[in-house]
């Protein structure tokens, strides 16, 4: 290792703090030391190339350094890289809330804009309560899925329900009510069944209190974090008329399945669903920078319109709100869509990870295997018939995503879930060199990691 690296891993340890990162195990550890990137490559300070297998934490679009987007933030930069949007507007911010309003579901018409996914949901919470605050009704529950994540701020843990993350917190935040994941694997029936129970159970919770809540808060059609949970057909679009029978929002948190990710644009339109309110981040600038949208219907901005004394403002913004250099970020990401054909190339690259998938859920200590356009999961278990887990402290799906790095395939698993969620517009080569690496350490290497328990 070189004289460079070892100073550079031995400041990190001295001075930061790594999220979601069991810091003692990291300062025994020999951390890779991201220099640069190029294309799906990342590189590290040794000159070592990575596949990034999981889109720089699920965010990345059309690879690093893409000339058109690194020339539109060099552009902006020779023009301004931010001002506020408290009472002022700005060019970028409006060509893109043009072009976000034309992509998103046509009853979406207003862009309210924030930095992360975290804020981008506590952002429709606030909305969809004081839309009722404003009409003189008090809804302030919500209702969530189980195992859902939806960002780390105290609103977003509240409407969490991933136990390790999210139970600590509990005495910190707002009473939610929570159904369970509609999870076929670990469900016993059938996938429509599972579809049906849930839905069962979020119908009963509307009967009882519809008067009190003011959303039903999902992650369109995969609970990402969770595992890569892919919901059973129809269950999106039956909460949709769930929520439309009872007369409260569907938020549609597509922080995660926004921007190409599940095959479409957008995961609800899989489901030609029209959410209430839709949460973005994530891949909206193609992975660059920290920009957020949160996209509401005519009917809700409407709710908020008023003379100044009868304080029906939305007082909430951020800083950074609609920041100018992820404006032009973003714009750039949405014209590489189109030039590029992005979304009409998905369907090759879901067949391949489809088929690779088909010859891996057959191998030992694969339990399931899930995905939903380019998310997908492979969850390994202990015992494939009784679907016993590992022991958490095991760290198996650390252990194999680690055989894959030195392989040259940079991974991050769920626990024990081997997540693949490449860049959205990886050819379809390197895709097939990404998949040959998970196959084979989940094939050669996993039954060494497991016997070694
Ligand atoms: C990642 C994620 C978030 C949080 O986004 P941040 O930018 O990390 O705050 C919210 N919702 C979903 C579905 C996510 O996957």
């Amino acid at each position: 290792m070189q004289e460079k690296t070892k100073k550079l891993i031995e400041l990190d340890k001295q001075c930061l703090w790594h999220p979601f990162t069991q810091m003692k195990r990291w300062l025994g550890s020999e951390p890779v030391v991201i220099e640069s990137g190029d294309g799906f490559y990342l590189i590290d300070t040794e000159g070592n190339r990575y596949i990034d297998g999981v889109s720089s934490l699920w965010c990345n679009v059309h690879g690093h350094r893409v000339k058109k987007i690194d020339d539109a933030i060099k552009d902006q930069l020779g023009k301004i890289s931010h001002s506020t949007l408290l009472g002022l507007a700005q060019t970028k911010s409006i060509e893109f809330a043009e072009k976000l309003v034309a992509i998103t579901p046509k009853s979406l018409k207003k862009v309210f804009y924030s930095d992360s996914g975290a804020t981008s949901v506590e952002i429709a919470l606030k909305i969809a309560y004081q839309y009722y605050h404003n009409k003189g009704e008090k809804r302030d529950k919500f209702i969530a899925l189980r195992q859902s994540y939806h960002g780390d701020t105290i609103g977003s843990v509240s409407i969490g329900g991933i136990e390790v993350f999210h139970s600590i917190f509990k005495p910190m935040l707002f009473e939610t009510y929570f159904v369970p994941a509609p999870f076929p694997y670990r469900f016993d029936g059938t996938a429509e069944q599972c579809r049906q129970f849930t839905l069962d159970k979020i119908e009963e919770l509307l009967k009882k209190n519809s008067e009190r809540i003011a959303a039903v808060v999902v992650e369109p059609l995969v609970q990402g974090a969770a595992g890569i949970i892919v919901h059973p057909k129809g269950f999106l679009k039956g909460v949709r008329e769930l929520t439309k029978k009872y007369g409260v929002f569907l938020i549609a948190d597509e922080v995660a399945t926004g921007f190409g990710r599940t095959g479409k644009m957008f995961a609800c339109e899989n489901e030609q669903v029209e959410p209430d309110i839709m949460c973005l981040a994530k891949g909206i600038t193609g992975g660059y920078l920290p920009l957020a949208a949160t996209v509401a219907k005519q009917e809700i901005f409407d709710a908020f319109l008023g003379q100044a004394d009868e304080f029906k403002t939305f007082y909430h913004g951020h800083t950074y709100t609609g920041n100018a250099l992820g404006c032009a970020a973003a714009i750039a990401s949405l014209e590489l869509f189109e030039e590029n054909r992005i979304i009409e190339s998905l369907p090759e690259k879901i067949n391949l990870i489809a088929e690779y998938l088909k010859e891996i859920s057959i191998l030992d200590f694969v339990g399931d295997v899930r995905q939903c356009g380019l998310m997908a999961g492979i969850e390994i278990v202990k015992d494939k018939k009784s679907k016993k887990t590992f022991d958490y402290k095991k760290l198996i799906g650390t252990k194999v995503c680690a055989a894959m790095r030195r392989k040259g395939a940079m991974m991050r698993p769920l626990s024990d879930v081997i997540v693949l969620m490449p860049p959205v517009a990886i050819d379809l080569p390197l895709l097939r060199k990404l998949l040959d690496i998970v196959y084979d350490t989940i094939k050669n290497d996993l039954p060494k990691i497991a016997g070694k328990q």
